[in-house]
């Protein structure tokens, strides 16, 4: 990361996964935290803007509990109850640590289904926001105990897609990833031992998301994968993402001040507009098209307008000026767009040319199923 670049790092996003605040242990590692605590510290008295994402509540939870892993208890997935027991244990640990260094934090937990409509995200945007004017340090997690744990669509699941999720929703200029791995390597280096660590990555394509696949982490929950899905979000919207081992020493303030650690993962665009990033966010997605190679390629070279012809599939069900997923006939995701037409409409015209839309349908709302203007590609 060069010195330009980190020179617009003003606001930051900065995740700490639970392998990290327990130290690979079963419980809140007190030194390990504390000294991540005087880093954000730091930047904090240097007037940058940073929201920490902090897992860690489960573990905890876990640990005053003394139960065994994998239970239900009364019929209530069991994660949810030490989560319950342990975000505020989690807190208090930040609480006095933060305290230390005179500065007030505020918690912060997000449940996805506050966020999937308009109201909820600019909700959630206004206050984060305004405690950043404050100078108070939002502390966010999941909200665990709302979540429920079998509906995946209804959680975030994991604090990395969480963490870019919150990078979008306050515009962050970087996303710090800090977990036990090092970064992306070029092959899992549990087993490969000549692997290298990937310093920079320019674009994220098939090729990384398969190195991602193919990479453990022991504790992290989503290991590679989660993190490669958060940088993906994180840099489409315009944001620069590292991941990063976070047991380096002073590896904030050295990511910070320009020093290149782990792997750094180029913004693809630049700022988007907060409506785009709201779309792109998949929160409010309620369907999805698929896209003829045609099409597909239309989008992602010319970035035209997506027109009924190049629509081979849709599912879900939504209305006009619903937001809904593009993704291309393998399945893989080009990015989203508010639609002209209903879910039964594409039903009708998918395939059919533009001027026959009227007679298909006895209306017609013009030949854009979804305008280039309303369209985000990934
Ligand atoms: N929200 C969970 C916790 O606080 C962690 C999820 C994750 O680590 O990705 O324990």
């Amino acid at each position: 990361m060069d010195k330009e670049l980190n020179q617009q790092y003003k606001r930051l996003v900065v995740k700490f996964g639970t392998g990290l605040v327990t130290g690979g242990s079963d419980h809140l590692n007190p030194e390990i935290m504390s000294g991540l605590v005087a880093q954000v510290a730091k930047l904090h008295e240097q007037g940058r803007e940073i929201i920490v994402v902090s897992s860690g509540a489960i573990a905890a939870g876990r640990h005053c509990l003394e139960l065994p892993r994998r239970r239900k208890v009364g019929g209530i997935p069991y994660k949810q109850v030490l989560a319950a027991v342990g975000q505020n244990r989690l807190m208090n640990f930040y609480d006095s640590l933060f305290s230390q260094h005179d500065i007030t934090v505020a918690q912060a937990l997000l449940a996805k289904a506050d966020l999937s409509d308009r109201a909820g995200y600019l909700n959630a945007r206004n206050t984060l926001l305004a405690l950043l004017e404050l100078r108070v340090l939002p502390i966010v997690n999941e909200n665990d105990v709302v979540a429920v744990d079998e509906i995946k669509e209804a959680r975030f699941g994991d604090n990395d897609n969480l963490s870019a999720m919150v990078a979008n929703l306050v515009d962050a200029d970087l996303l710090l990833i800090l977990s036990d791995i090092a970064g992306l390597y070029t092959a899992d280096p549990h087993h490969h031992p000549e692997a290298r660590l990937i310093p920079q990555v320019a674009k994220i394509d098939a090729g990384i998301e398969k190195l991602a696949a193919g990479t453990t982490s022991s504790l992290a929950i989503g290991g590679m994968v989660t993190k490669i899905e958060a940088a993906r979000l994180a840099t489409a919207s315009g944001i620069a993402v590292v991941v990063a081992d976070g047991r380096e020493p002073e590896v904030i303030l050295r990511l910070a001040g320009g020093e290149a650690v782990g792997t750094l993962f180029l913004p693809a665009a630049s700022k988007l507009e907060s409506r785009k990033r709201w779309m792109l966010s998949g929160l409010c997605t309620k369907g999805r098209l698929v896209v003829d190679s045609g099409a597909a390629t239309a989008l992602k070279k010319r970035q035209g307008s997506l027109l009924a012809a190049g629509i081979k599939q849709v599912s879900g069900r939504f209305e006009q000026g619903d937001i809904v997923n593009i993704s291309d006939a393998e399945g893989t995701r080009l990015g989203c767009g508010m639609t002209n037409y209903s879910s039964a409409d594409i039903e009708v015209i998918k395939g059919a040319h533009s001027g026959e839309i009227a007679t298909l349908l006895g209306y017609d709302y013009g030949s854009e199923v979804v305008h280039r203007n309303n369209l985000v590609l990934l």
